[in-house]
């Protein structure tokens, strides 16, 4: 562990380990297996790297990291070499020469880190190159990122993933570690048993990112709605928005840029070379906007992403906490933010029930959903609830919508018999089911034309529920879905019908409660205060003087030089936060630079003087 701890700060410039890393890379070091769960941002890439580094400087050879982002390969080699540490991929963007190139450094192990596609590696070709190796005691560790591809109960099920079970047959001397962001217990058990973890070290960490703040409110003009989120709270800054279609993406994308937010479309349905180049300008510019379909952002490893927008609710709560956690990698303050609404429920619905797969699995999937929906309707802690999913349990977090404006709630256990009672009354007097639409009409006591049409005015139901608005009544609405007391048709209608779950609420033995009104839209608050865990905020820009505001500016500019010229995202550099320590303590000399964090020696020696340089130009010293 020594030599761990110097690689540490050494190679990347950091002076401890950070919560189970040093647990984890003591155990790979001593030669164990490694299930490694841990949210993103955790710090899940040094777990594999440490130990590489380690084990090379020691003769052992090689480590390879299986990762499917074949896309972001690169930018982490580039990251590794910025660091001085010897490493590779190989995937299908190489020529046939660049892969006989990286193939000859193999074999005279002159790689640290080697990463390849699972595709790749479980070639016949790959794998004569890994048995070589390995009879040579040069195949040091295998690390396979992501995980939870490996099972089909995830959201990113690929099937190569499945025949990595042969590096465990093949190589069992070698370690193996596997690390995902996202794994319940069902995905976990897949892992597990399809990667051959049996006898591994199993290290879950909280799954909880306190400097993300969680707000899900009521949909009522989805464009408007993130336009107004974007323009107050996040100007100028980095953020994902996600959409359910290829064509709302377009959309909001555009209707973004003609108010002069830098946005960008990315969906599955674009050429992949503007695809490519709306990725790359995402993660190499300042400020970029993606909106996108779930296609974009696995992976996806930009630290300074402030904010992820959900317009259209995800499938899931693991889908849902994955897309979210693309937020404040940097551990800086970051917003989870999505309006949903009575459709969501509905297309999600329908797209389950639709879908070819058997009724086992749907089952699985509705409680996936119906989990999603209870989140979205809560009135507590969004982070209890959401942690709780995960099997950990919390306290109120004190930054979240519902933590920071505590909802003022009414029993709502009575309203949602009416309206159980409406939906079996209408039904009973008409002989068909109607939407909600109408059925809140009745309710609430609104003789429309096609009320009377159906003489529903003189139903006992009409008007009983004239004291609550309409927002109150589709919030209860969507509670009585979400426990499956009301269903929805899925004959292009959306009509209401009761079904099993309703029995129990109409006889009084489960209670529900509701906003007494919704929460004013999240606005004007200042960033990582007023919460319980401000004080694990980091500061931010505003929090420089005047004087280290320009000296921030002036690195942020040098670095954007640097990093467009080595074809690298500027964030590989140096991240935001070190540049700020940087503005923060002024170094004089290149010794005052030893000891900021995320300076290692490789890039002391490479960028030092260039730093001294920015800083003293500002700050001109008297000859
Ligand atoms: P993950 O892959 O788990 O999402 P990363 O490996 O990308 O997370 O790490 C997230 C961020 O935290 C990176 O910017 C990384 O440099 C930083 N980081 C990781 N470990 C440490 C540490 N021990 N000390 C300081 N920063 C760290
Ligand atoms: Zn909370």
């Amino acid at each position: 562990m020594e030599h761990a701890h110097a690689v540490l700060e050494e190679v990347f410039g950091y002076a401890a380990f950070r919560g189970p890393q040093a647990d984890i890379v003591a155990h790979v070091l001593g030669g164990g297996d490694a299930l490694v769960l841990m949210p993103t941002g955790g710090g899940k890439s040094l777990c594999y790297q440490v130990p590489a580094i380690v084990k090379h400087r020691a003769g052992q050879g090689v480590s390879v990291v299986v990762s499917p982002l074949i896309a972001l390969m690169h930018d982490q080699v580039g990251a590794l070499h910025e660091a001085g540490v010897s490493a590779a991929f190989l995937n299908s963007s190489l020529s046939m020469d660049e892969a006989a190139q990286v193939e000859k450094q193999l074999l005279r192990d002159e790689l640290t880190l080697l990463y390849a596609a699972p595709e790749r590696l479980t070639t016949p070709r790959f794998l004569a190159l890994l048995d070589s190796l390995h009879e040579r005691g040069l195949l040091a560790l295998f690390a396979i990122d992501e995980a939870h591809c490996v099972s089909q109960w995830g959201h990113d099920f690929r099937p190569e993933y499945r025949n990595l079970s042969v590096l465990h047959e093949r190589y069992p001397g070698v370690p193996r570690m596997a690390l995902t962001a996202t794994a319940d217990d069902l995905t976990r058990a897949d892992m597990v048993a399809h990667l051959q973890l049996e006898n591994a070290g199993q290290f879950v960490s909280s799954f909880d990112r306190p400097n993300i703040r969680y707000t899900i409110v009521e949909k009522t003009d989805p464009s408007q709605q993130l336009l107004r989120f974007i323009q107050r709270e996040h100007a100028g800054e980095a953020g994902v928005v996600y959409c359910q279609s290829r064509k709302r993406v377009e959309e909001v994308a555009e209707l973004l840029a003609r108010e002069g937010i830098n946005a960008l479309p990315y969906h599955a349905g674009l050429d992949s070379r503007l695809r490519q180049t709306h990725q790359d300008r995402f993660l190499r510019e300042d400020g970029v906007v993606v909106v996108a379909t779930i296609a974009f952002g696995m992976g996806i490893d930009k630290p300074d992403v402030r904010f992820v927008a959900h317009l259209d609710m995800p499938k899931n709560i693991e889908g849902y906490y994955q897309e979210t956690g693309r937020a404040g990698r940097d551990g800086e303050p970051a917003d989870a933010w999505m309006v949903y609404g009575l459709q969501d429920v509905v297309n999600q619905r329908r797209m389950i029930d639709e879908s070819p797969a058997g009724d086992e699995f749907k089952r699985v999937l509705r409680g996936k959903l119906d989990a999603l929906l209870g989140l979205a309707e809560a009135t507590d802690c969004r982070r209890v609830q959401l942690l709780g999913y995960f099997g950990e349990a919390s306290q109120p977090c004190g930054n979240c919508d519902n933590c920071l404006q505590p909802p003022e709630t009414l029993d709502a256990t009575e309203p949602a018999r009416m309206l159980l009672s409406c939906i079996y009354r209408v039904q009973q007097a008409s002989g068909m089911a109607f939407g909600a639409g109408h059925l809140l009409d009745i309710l609430r006591g609104k003789a429309t034309d096609k009320v009377t049409q159906y003489g529903h005015e003189r139903l006992s139901t009409f008007g009983i529920g004239a004291h609550l608005s309409e927002t109150q009544w589709r919030s209860l609405l969507r509670q009585l879905i979400a426990r499956e007391a009301v269903a929805v048709a899925t004959d292009g209608f959306n009509t209401l019908s009761l079904t099993d779950g309703a029995r129990a609420i109409l006889k009084g033995e489960e209670r529900l409660s509701l906003r007494v009104a919704q929460p004013p839209a999240a606005g004007g608050r200042q960033r990582g205060s007023g919460s319980r865990r401000g004080a694990t905020v980091p500061k931010v820009e505003s929090d420089l003087d005047p004087a280290q505001t320009l000296a921030l500016a002036a690195l942020k500019a040098w670095r954007a030089g640097v990093a467009k010229e080595h074809n690298l995202p500027a964030f590989v550099i140096f991240h935001d936060s070190t540049l700020r320590a940087l503005a923060e303590r002024q170094p004089q000399r290149l010794g005052d630079l030893q000891g900021v964090p995320g300076v290692g020696q490789k890039k002391l020696e490479a960028y030092g003087p260039q730093v001294l340089a920015v800083l003293t130009g500002l700050n001109p010293q008297p000859a």
